[in-house]
């Protein structure tokens, strides 16, 4: 018998996503139903990811980490990463803030009386570096506190490292292997029903808003996409033109399947296994990027960085606030800040945006005005983000192998 060919997942989310727009349309009228009835199995879904992201990001840093065998060269490959998503994210934010800029005369005026937003209690700079240190084992991966959990993984991983390689560390870095791929196989589970909660995701938002809102945030939108395609285009291209030695043209096209599963999906976690695969198809090596991917995707937004610079010159020219270069300054500083403690999963943009109004006083109601259309807005920083991971991680891989070849080449002379 013919085997019948079966649609990839990422066509799967994105058929999704065309009906969640079209069924959203014809719901308008029957939005409570949506939001009753619809809704919850998008809930069930995002609950799915947010349940596997701990895992999948200590196990598969801890894996990285092992697997370079040594403390300095983890050392190094992580400084060189760090400040790869650093610099690319401030740039990302700043791009955003002229963007917006230029498109703001366009911007519509929407009335900001009667917003209201429950934002999270913002912390200070130094509590927030204090909170980076886990002081219990288990509640950072119960509170599923992101950058503690890394810390979790390094400290592990570096443990394992010293045992030295007796047969104990062999058992371990097997139980760690394995577990790392039970958890891979659990992900993929969870994103073969991508496509039902993209649609039951959506679907509510298009029908509670309708095409209205889209219209009126078009240009808003419009701001966020150019500054989204600009910024991959320009920064990514010539980072791995210049760094990485490959084309931007390989690099673009090998990206394509995750560029399209974290398109429909929008979320940089969900992606993870994917854009392993794509940078380990480029010739990224695997200890590379096990240990920078899943780093990228909790710490690494550069479109979510962009999408708050846009979102807060939106707001702010709304409530008729104007911003200083100061603020600006500010605002740079608080989103490269922000991005890191958050794991990609859909929405957490949106969180995120509101510590970067509060670090300029803008006011975090704000937020009501752009939180009816943030998935799309989301779709679109979610790609930015996993090219930016990607495209640290091929340059990093990069210059790993240049430094072995030398590392030879001393040790041959
Ligand atoms: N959805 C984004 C991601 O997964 C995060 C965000 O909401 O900005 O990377």
């Amino acid at each position: 018998m013919k085997e019948k060919k079966k649609l990839s997942l990422a066509a799967q989310i994105f058929i999704a996503l065309v009906l969640a727009i079209v069924a959203g349309l014809l719901m308008q009228k029957h939005a409570d139903f949506a939001e009753t009835y619809i809704k919850p199995f998008g809930t069930i879904f995002l609950n799915l990811l947010k349940f596997i992201v701990v895992p999948i990001v200590l196990f598969s840093i801890m894996c990285g980490i092992i697997s370079m065998k040594d403390i300095k060269k983890v050392g190094s490959i992580g400084a060189k990463t760090v400040i790869y998503y650093m610099c690319t994210t401030a740039f990302a934010i700043t791009f955003g803030l002229i963007g917006a800029n230029v498109f703001k005369g366009a911007f519509p005026k929407i009335a900001t009386t009667d917003l209201s937003y429950e934002a999270d209690q913002t912390i200070s700079l130094m509590d927030t570096i204090v909170n980076i240190f886990p002081s219990n084992f288990l509640s950072p991966m119960v509170e599923a506190n992101m950058l503690q959990v890394i810390v979790i993984a390094l400290i592990l991983g570096f443990g394992i490292i010293l045992l030295g390689e007796g047969e104990r560390n062999v058992r371990i870095v097997t139980a760690c292997n394995d577990l790392n791929d039970i958890f891979m196989k659990c992900m993929e589970m969870i994103l073969k029903l991508s496509p039902i909660g993209v649609f039951c995701l959506l679907s509510p938002v298009i029908a509670a808003n309708g095409p209205a809102i889209i219209g009126s945030l078009a240009m808003v939108l419009l701001a966020a996409y150019v500054c989204y395609i600009i910024h991959a285009v320009v920064v990514y291209s010539l980072a791995v033109k210049a760094l990485g030695g490959m084309s931007p043209v390989k690099f673009f096209k090998g990206m394509l399947p995750a560029i399209m599963f974290a398109f429909s999906s929008s979320s940089s976690v969900g992606t993870l296994p994917i854009n392993m695969e794509c940078v380990e198809k480029m010739g990224a090596s695997k200890e590379v990027s096990s240990f920078v991917l899943p780093l990228g995707a909790t710490i690494n937004m550069d479109g979510t960085a962009i999408y708050q610079g846009v979102c807060a010159i939106f707001i702010a020219s709304c409530y008729g606030i104007h911003l200083t270069f100061a603020q600006m300054l500010t605002m740079i500083l608080t989103a490269t800040l922000a991005s890191i403690g958050t794991a990609g999963v859909p929405g957490a943009g949106m969180v995120m945006l509101a510590m970067v109004l509060t670090s300029v006083g803008l006011p975090v109601d704000g937020i009501a005005l752009v939180a009816g259309v943030d998935r799309i807005f989301d779709m679109g920083r979610t790609v930015v983000n996993i090219t930016g991971d990607a495209s640290c991680c091929m340059i990093v891989s990069n210059l790993e192998r240049k430094r072995e070849v030398k590392k030879e080449l001393r040790n041959g002379l």
